[in-house]
């Protein structure tokens, strides 16, 4: 399977409405139709190639969702607006007034919250629960359960899901396993460990530029065109659709990601080896020092490496602050939130994106609040990168300097 996704990928070709290498782009909200009846068939569901109302479907958002669902291997895909977008369309398709989620506790701050906060007003209850613990998932499933949702290494701590063990436990139950697989596109392929339904915010690497928000659903044909249904479907009731425009630029930033994660891994992996040696506490699935390190190693495409996220921990929320804002300086990427851009993006996530989890969850599941989470660019020369950040370390007391104290 290592070569699959990529390769998938690479043998999609398209011929534009004039013979364009890149397909047209579909510049309009509605579309006609020659007879009436077709419309209303097309309203019914049952018109294959026929477009409706760009809520609906459109042709550059088909285009970006085949190339999506080539990437996990899924039958199809339906792209959104945003990260968020997705994830709550699926959600809300899944469960009802009443119904139950079991979650990891380690997730993205806007999905905690809307778990959390928001699925109140539908009395949809989730349990959090640490997803590493397979008893303690198991012991949380109920009658009313009605999903097991996971990021396949999680926002910001970077804990690596068993999702064989995980859609075991789920199919067993006979309730769907959703990973949100944002941060390891290529090097994680959740289906192909038995997930039935894939999230990801293609904000981050999947587009890599920085430049738009957008989402994306990838599962089964059928439960991708029930997320469309003109009466039922939350992806085409809540609204949240993706621009023509923005799904083209998407797509082909996408043709890039296979050489962007290897450059991604590899920088993430020389500082992670290097911090870690400078006696720092640093958290990176490709260090043996990770709890989640010979999970990874079983279920990722080696090609791609471990990923392009890291984490640090200063000792102080101060400390954090500080660094960041000297690094910047420094021009060695932004004190950002988000991931996947070509420059480092930092930011402390307990102040930041995890901000909605309370400080005592945050403290429980070892998010501290000197910790930073970094974004690691595709800087070519990484060597020079670490000697600067190093410099700033030290220049705060961070790193003290082990042969000045030798003297
Ligand atoms: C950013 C992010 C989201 C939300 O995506 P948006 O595109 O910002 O709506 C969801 N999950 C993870 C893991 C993320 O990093």
């Amino acid at each position: 399977m290592s070569r699959k996704a990529a390769n998938d990928l690479q043998d999609l070709q398209y011929f534009g409405e004039y013979g364009g290498v890149n397909p047209s782009i579909s510049d309009s909200s509605t579309y006609t139709f020659l007879s009436a009846k077709t419309m209303f068939d097309t309203f019914e569901g049952n018109t294959e190639g026929c477009y409706l109302y760009s809520r609906h479907s459109s042709p550059s958002n088909l285009y970006l969702g085949e190339a999506l669902a080539a990437l996990e291997g899924t039958e199809s895909a339906n792209v959104t607006a945003s990260g968020m977008g997705a994830i709550t369309a699926v959600i809300l398709q899944l469960c009802n007034a009443g119904d139950h989620i079991v979650s990891s506790r380690t997730i993205y701050g806007g999905t905690y919250a809307f778990m959390k906060n928001f699925l109140k007003k539908f009395a949809i209850e989730t349990s959090f629960v640490d997803i590493t613990d397979m008893d303690a998932v198991a012991r949380a499933i109920t009658p009313k359960t009605k999903m097991i949702y996971c990021e396949s290494v999680s926002n910001p701590l970077l804990e690596v899901a068993d999702i064989s063990a995980l859609a075991k436990i789920s199919h067993q139950q006979d309730i769907p396993l959703v990973v949100d697989n944002t941060f390891s596109p290529l090097t994680i392929r959740p289906v192909s460990l038995g997930a039935d339904i894939v999230i990801h915010s293609l904000t981050k690497f999947i587009n890599g530029t920085s430049d738009c928000v957008a989402g994306v659903v990838c599962g089964t044909t059928d439960f991708c065109l029930s997320l469309k249904d003109v009466n039922h479907g939350a992806g085409m009731l809540l609204g949240s659709t993706l621009d023509s425009q923005r799904a083209a630029s998407i797509l082909k930033n996408m043709r890039t990601l296979h050489i962007r994660i290897q450059k991604h891994s590899e920088n993430a992996l020389f500082l992670a080896q290097k911090f870690e040696a400078d006696g720092l506490r640093v958290v990176y699935p490709g260090l043996p020092t990770h709890t989640g390190h010979l999970k990874m190693k079983e279920q990722m495409n080696p090609q791609y490496g471990f990923g392009g996220l890291l984490t640090l921990d200063v000792g102080s929320l101060e400390q954090a602050n500080a660094l960041m804002e000297l690094m910047q300086d420094k021009k060695l990427g932004y004190l950002a939130v988000s991931l996947g851009f070509y420059k480092t993006l930092f930011s402390a996530p307990g102040s930041s994106t995890s901000s909605e989890i309370p400080i005592e969850e945050q403290k429980e599941m070892g998010l501290g609040d000197g910790l930073i989470r970094f974004s690691i660019g595709l800087d070519n020369d990484i060597q020079r990168t670490y000697e600067q950040m190093k410099d700033c370390m030290e220049q705060l007391g961070i790193i003290v300097d082990k042969i000045t104290l030798r003297k």
